[in-house]
């Protein structure tokens, strides 16, 4: 872990602004600054672990849990028809912030999108 509070951490301690949806001891959701469709949401450990294999297991196991939770009900507020569950584990596959976050995007019939 780097000594810089990630831009994850300062949305989670309030320190910027960010639409939480979702918290508890060990982790928050908040909505994509830049959503790929309405209700794009981000589900993050509370501390900044940079990559999945980084994440004691008690934390990853929260993660996944407020993932389960946060799916059915992201996709009731949206009326969107299944989401799209992913993680850009390391800069080749595409991570850009160093602070483990599972995408969650919700996908609608016909919408042509997906990996
Ligand atoms: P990655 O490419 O690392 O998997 O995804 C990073 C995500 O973080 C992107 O979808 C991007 O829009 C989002 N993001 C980057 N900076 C901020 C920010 O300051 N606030 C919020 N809410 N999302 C951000």
């Amino acid at each position: 872990m780097s000594d810089d509070p990630t831009i994850f951490e300062q949305i989670v301690s309030g320190e910027i602004p960010g639409r939480i949806v979702y918290e508890t001891d060990t982790v928050a959701a908040f909505l994509d600054a830049n959503p790929l469709a309405p209700g794009h949401t981000l589900v993050v450990p509370k501390e900044p672990y940079e990559r999945l294999d980084d994440l004691p297991d008690d934390i990853a196991a929260d993660v996944w849990a407020a993932v389960q939770s946060l799916t059915p009900r992201i996709e009731s507020v949206v009326d969107a028809d299944a989401t799209t569950v992913g993680v850009n584990n390391g800069p080749a596959a595409g991570q850009e912030v160093p602070h483990v976050h599972v995408h969650i995007v919700p996908r609608f019939e016909g919408d042509g999108g997906g990996p």
